[in-house]
């Protein structure tokens, strides 16, 4: 087996308040491997993006805290290591896609300035180098007239384009880990699905952490899924497996929720969802944290908190219900 990429073990994150220390991360332990793509999967508030964030410190600290964990990368936690040093890996050996291309682009400089300037933070090309390296990397990324578009503002690019700016830019430097999240949600189906491939042709040059709420990017991407709620991994496994049989009720309800073709409900019909929300970090409930909206509650899961287990050779679970019981 080799070793992985890249390895986060026991991360606890939590963000100070006037109501105390709030834990959103509580504990996680994943690897990513060498060319795997993994999807880091589950509602608004689960605590995907603060794990994503923190693997490149890229948290405000105030308010935010790592509490406890290591970040293994190259023989080194990230944890340890300067700003200096953070900056150096920062778009060169790790880099991220945000969720939000129209507000993670800086919008008074040119596509071609943003994209260069990576360039010439961490090569030794010189300007004109690097704008042409700009120009062949938005051309690697399918948008037309490259050289163009590098006098363009964000403002001036659609959705699609802007994000595909922003995959431009993480790939300048042909990082060994890319982390994107939520990298489809602001776009229309069409785009969706043309960065899905992009993503896809990425898959055989680097190890991919996506980061989704939505169980149809899982399917089409990743190999490796893990569960998150509350701040914690609830289940992982290899896609196909645990797409078909899930074995908590979380990921079981997050999959009954998808509408699907075909599906004959009556006129009308509501479709499937998990009541209740996601609690917030300040009303964390005792014992499992998804007991108040889970079907299948008993009286020792409101004051026991399930460990995660190994329950097959790659699938992990927390609940106290044995698998296959669903
Ligand atoms: Fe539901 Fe209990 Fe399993 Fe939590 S431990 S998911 S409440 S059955």
């Amino acid at each position: 087996m080799p070793s992985p990429e890249l390895e986060i073990q026991n991360l606890s994150v939590a963000f100070s308040s006037p109501r105390g220390k709030l834990i959103a991360v509580n504990g996680i332990s994943f690897q990513l491997n060498p060319g795997e793509t993994l999807a880091l999967v589950g509602e608004s508030g689960c605590g995907k993006t603060v794990s994503a964030l923190s693997i490149l410190r890229l948290l405000p600290e105030p308010p935010a805290k790592i509490l406890s964990g290591k970040i293994l990368f190259d023989n080194q936690d990230l944890l340890s290591l300067n700003a200096k040093a953070l900056q150096d890996l920062r778009g060169n050996s790790i880099s991220m896609i945000f969720q939000d291309p129209m507000t993670s682009l800086n919008p008074v400089l040119t596509v071609g300035e943003q994209i260069a300037e990576t360039l010439l933070r961490h090569t030794t090309m010189n300007r004109r180098e690097a704008l042409q390296k700009s120009a062949d990397l938005l051309n690697r990324v399918e948008l037309p007239s490259p050289e163009e578009k590098l006098k363009y503002y964000p403002h001036q690019l659609s959705g699609g384009m802007r994000q595909r700016v922003m995959i431009a830019m993480a790939l300048a430097c042909a990082p060994r880990v890319l982390i994107a999240d939520e990298p489809t949600t602001a776009l229309d189906v069409l785009i969706q699905a043309q960065i899905l491939e992009l993503l896809e042709s990425l898959k055989k040059e680097m190890s991919i952490l996506i980061i989704t709420h939505d169980l149809g990017v899982v399917s089409e991407t990743a190999q490796r899924v893990l569960v998150m709620y509350a701040g914690e991994i609830v289940e992982s496994g290899p896609t196909k497996a645990l797409l078909k049989d899930p074995f908590h009720p979380y990921t079981k309800g997050l999959i009954a929720s998808i509408p699907k073709l075909g599906d004959k409900k009556k006129p009308g019909a509501r479709l499937e969802e998990i009541s209740g929300n996601v609690p917030g970090l300040d009303q964390r409930p005792s014992g499992c944290p998804f007991h108040p909206r889970c079907s299948w509650a008993m009286e020792t899961c409101k004051t026991q908190n399930p460990q995660l287990r190994k329950v097959e050779s790659q699938r992990q679970v927390s609940c106290h219900l044995e698998p296959g019981s669903l």
